[in-house]
Parts: C-alpha cells; structure tokens; sequence
C-alpha cells in the first residue's frame, strides 16, 4: 500500500507551525487512502528527549501511524547500499572543500551562488592521496544537470538547482538528501507532505531518485507559519508550543488557519486540497 509520512527531525519542541505540517501531512495520507508514516530524522540536530516529547505531542493531537517508527540512526545499511550502487557507477567523487572553501571558490565570477564549484571533481588519484592525508573526504554525487524540473501539487511545476551535492559528510554520516531519498523509496512512500521552505530541495532529491532507479514521489510541500515579521516561526516567538496554548487551544488555531472543522475525523470529512491555502500563516502569538 502506498504511504505518506511525516519525518521530523528531532532537534527541539514542535510549534504550531510543525504541527500544522504534521496534520497537513495525515490529513492527505488519509484523504488518498494511503497509510502514514512517522519516520524520525535522528542523524543530525538531535537534541535528547526531544524525540518523545514529538511522538507525544503528535498523538496528543490525535494522530495516528500505520508502523512503528523508524529512526534513520537505525538505518545506515540502506544509505550504504545505496553509496556503493552510485560508486559502482562512477557516480562519487571524494570532496576534501571546507565550507570557506567553497564559499571563496563560489564567489568567483560565472559561478552560480550555493553551487558546488566542482573543485574536487576532476582531481588526480595523487591529489587525492595527498589531501586525505589532511582531511577526511566528504563524497559528493557527480551530477550530470545543474537543475531538475519536479511536480509539486501546490506549486505546479517547479525547477530547481541540482548541483554535486554531498551523500556521505566528512564524518562518515550519511546526508540529509541521500537519507531522505533511499528511506522515501524503502518505506513505499510516494506521497510527500512538509514545509515549502524543503521546496528548494525536491529537484535534487528526485534527481537522486531517479539515478537510484526509484520512483519520483508526489510532492506537496505547504506553507510554513511565519511570525509577524515574516520570519519562520520559532519558539521564541511566544506562547506556540502544546505545552504553551493547550492542546485544545492549538488545534483550534491550526484548524482554524486551514478553514476545518477543529476536529481530525470532522476535518478528514470535508477535507479538500485545492481549498487550502496558499499562502504562509502570520502568527501572533
Ligand atoms: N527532517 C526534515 C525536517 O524536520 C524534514 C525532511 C523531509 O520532510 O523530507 O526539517
């Protein structure tokens, strides 16, 4: 059967901005007859206790998953897999760049900004030898298009960067994008719900997908909840949390910022994609 997800990183409390995403991210698995799935994103940005405190705050506004919870940190075997496929391919190349390095080397003419410059795609295997003696390698996909057109169910079609970004960070982690790809296409997710703030992100990520011989999932990605400058929301930004407004005082103002009913089952009912809106949420908390 095929699922959506939604896959936090458990890095601090949710706010009502992440909830939002969560419920956005239910309401369709359930309203396409898909399972849901919660998938923890623990490779990075952990901060302890916070994973419980997500898992309980997502079952206090009653949703539900249809499998346990899987942890990435639990994972490596599949992104490793997935590594000596693309290596086996001559897809990899080993990056010895510091960020300064690439920012200097980004910031000369004719280089598009973020963009990987490619310094270390074309070095020689004694370059190679030389360097790994000062640093440890980070390896980076060799992409054959600087950019990829995806489909997104909000913003239509959508083409973004796609440079030679990294699989495998210099600390032998596995990266955010490889993670998501390999764990999406392991778990039959073909449905994906999250923050438009990942929008940027879709193009590489189905590129990737699409070398690794998986299907491209659909994309929805919804608008973020901002504070009343038009920054993201953060905690900071007031009284966002459960814990803070009770959760029936969220859910309230999450459904209510959604036009449904404050109720899952009730919002479930009448639930209608294209009436969502469009727009980020200005909270003023
Ligand atoms: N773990 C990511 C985050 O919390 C989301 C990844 C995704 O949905 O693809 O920002």
């Amino acid at each position: 059967m095929p699922a959506g997800r939604f896959a936090p990183s458990p890095s601090g409390e949710f706010h009502l901005g992440n909830l939002r995403t969560a419920i956005l991210a239910w309401l369709f698995a359930k309203h396409t007859h898909r399972k849901f799935l919660l998938r923890i994103e623990d490779l990075d940005r952990v901060r302890a206790g916070s994973e419980a405190e997500q898992i309980q705050d997502l079952a206090a506004i009653g949703l539900d998953w249809d499998e346990p919870p899987v942890r990435q940190s639990e994972r490596s075997e599949l992104y490793l897999d997935a590594v000596d496929q693309l290596r086996a391919r001559d897809l990899l190349f080993e990056c010895f760049c510091t960020r300064r390095d690439i920012a200097e080397a980004a910031s000369a003419p004719h280089t598009i900004p973020g963009h990987y410059p490619g310094t270390c795609r074309n070095l020689s295997a004694s370059e190679r030898a030389e360097k790994r003696r000062e640093r440890p390698a980070a390896l980076r996909l060799r992409a054959a298009t600087d950019s990829f057109q995806v489909h997104d169910l909000l913003h239509g079609d959508y083409r973004g960067e796609v440079d030679d970004f990294v699989v495998i960070r210099n600390d032998g982690v596995p990266a955010y994008n490889l993670a998501v790809v390999v764990d999406d296409a392991a778990q039959r997710i073909d449905q994906i719900v999250r923050g438009d703030d990942l929008l940027s992100s879709a193009p590489r990520q189905a590129y990737l997908a699409g070398l690794l011989g998986y299907p491209i999932p659909q994309y929805i990605h919804v608008p973020l909840a901002l504070n009343p400058q038009g920054q993201r929301l953060a905690k900071r930004d007031g009284a966002v949390t459960l814990r803070e407004l009770g959760t029936e005082h969220a859910l309230q103002l999450i459904f209510d910022s959604l036009g449904l009913p404050a109720s899952l089952p009730r919002a479930l009912e009448v639930f209608d994609p294209t009436a969502l809106p469009r727009e980020p949420w200005t909270i003023h908390a």
